[in-house]
């Protein structure tokens, strides 16, 4: 992570938005534990299945997938048979709410292997209140073969990772595919669903932002979320090497210029800000993501997903190898402190929502005079807007979020 105030929401993509990098950094100083720490108002539960698998790696990437690996898709479609019902017991798979398939790229498995997938989650969450299935993929992967087996499942999103809208900007970050196999694939999944949305990356400096293709691009196709993250630099990652050597421009010198343009293209077309990184129409927000925001509880299964139930963060083996081992996950009991922080940093992500001095009570008790006196001196800065219990980022404290956020500890 970088430190403030350029970076607010790089990383990205891949479901989980609470655990995956996307976070402004945590600050040094815990606060205060209070002794009324409570968990979230709602015991709805998230379900994120890792698929590590991609065709090809992309560049800059720094996510646990394995370009190629057809070779184990058999061992990984077995063992997250055995995971899911070891994990996903009756009275915990009747909690589940959504569900988000992520990766690597699902439908690298092909419709086969993705259709086994999506049969062994639907065999044991068949009597579960799922209001929202998303599935992750790239244009590369998706094809009309796929849509008998989605059309069904309930609240469908399909989250198509296009990342720029031009070929020479696609092949200027070292990804495959091209912009025209981009838009065929949102055509193909809006027959599948209406609630398609679409990924893109910013803060590439020799890259102008990809608003001036963006109002376009959603007139033409009635995409209803995009998620726009800003690229950061990955160590052992070919694009990490490009930039040692010389051949691309450090990402991290990159303003918040890309977001704030394409923040006013979605504007005009009708799209609401409602989280940092991520702009959807009226009604199509992710709940899924809105739920880490939320810090409702959550299951991870596949190698290298991440959970958090019951005030304990559980982590899956990091590598395929092994989670198919059946290694032990690695486990945190989180504290009252580490629940507080992440609820300010979650919290003031939420452009729309903010955070609500009301609800911070109810769970962790009275906020500390220090926390009260950091959100006036924000207020008084003109950072943040207070509404009542209510705290926003104003859009002069959006660039400066982590700073802000850094600021209340
Ligand atoms: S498609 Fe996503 S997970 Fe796969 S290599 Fe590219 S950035 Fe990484």
């Amino acid at each position: 992570m970088t430190p403030p105030p350029r970076v607010f929401g790089r990383g990205g993509r891949h479901g989980q938005g609470a655990e995956r990098g996307n976070l402004p950094p945590a600050p040094a100083a815990a606060p205060t534990p209070s002794s009324t720490t409570t968990g979230p108002e709602d015991d709805r539960l998230g379900l994120y299945v890792h698929v590590p698998f991609c065709v090809s790696k992309c560049a800059y990437c720094g996510f646990y997938s394995l370009p190629g690996a057809t070779g184990q898709v058999s061992a990984f479609l077995a063992r997250l048979g055995s995971e899911v019902r070891q994990r996903l017991t009756p009275d915990l798979a009747a909690r589940v709410g959504t569900v988000f398939i992520g990766g690597g790229n699902p439908t690298s498995l092909g419709p086969a292997d993705f259709g086994t997938l999506l049969q062994t989650l639907t065999d044991v969450l068949g009597g579960s209140p799922i209001g929202e299935w998303t599935i992750e993929t790239n244009p590369e992967t998706w094809s009309r073969d796929l849509l008998p087996l989605v059309r069904g499942l309930p609240g469908l999103r399909l989250s198509l990772g296009l990342q720029r809208l031009r070929d020479e900007e696609i092949a200027w970050l070292g990804r495959a595919g091209t912009a025209a196999q981009g838009r065929q694939a949102v055509e193909a999944a809006l027959e599948a669903t209406p609630n398609v949305g679409i990924d893109l990356i910013l803060g590439v400096p020799e890259l102008p932002s990809p608003a001036r293709d963006l109002g376009t691009f959603v007139a033409a196709l009635p995409v209803r979320h995009v998620s726009a993250y800003f690229l950061s630099l990955e160590e052992d990652t070919p694009y990490a090497a490009w930039v040692e050597a010389g051949r691309r421009a450090d990402p991290d010198a990159a303003g918040p210029e890309d977001l704030f343009e394409v923040a006013e293209a979605l504007a005009a077309a009708g799209f609401e800000h409602y989280e940092i990184s991520n702009f959807a129409r009226p009604g199509s927000r992710c709940r899924h993501n809105l739920g880490y925001w939320h810090q409702q509880d959550y299951l991870g299964l596949g190698p290298a997903a991440v959970g958090t139930f019951e005030m304990v963060r559980r982590a899956n083996p990091g590598s395929l190898a092994g989670w198919l081992a059946g290694e032990p996950p690695a486990t945190e009991e989180l504290t009252g402190a580490t629940r507080q922080r992440e609820f300010l940093m979650l919290r003031l992500r939420l452009l729309q929502e903010g955070l609500d001095l009301e609800e911070f009570t109810r769970r962790f008790g009275p906020p500390s005079p220090a926390l009260t006196a950091a959100l006036s001196r924000e207020v008084a800065a003109g950072r943040l807007i207070r509404d009542g219990s209510r705290y926003r980022l104003s859009a002069a404290g959006l660039p400066l979020a982590n700073q802000v956020i850094a600021g209340l500890f």
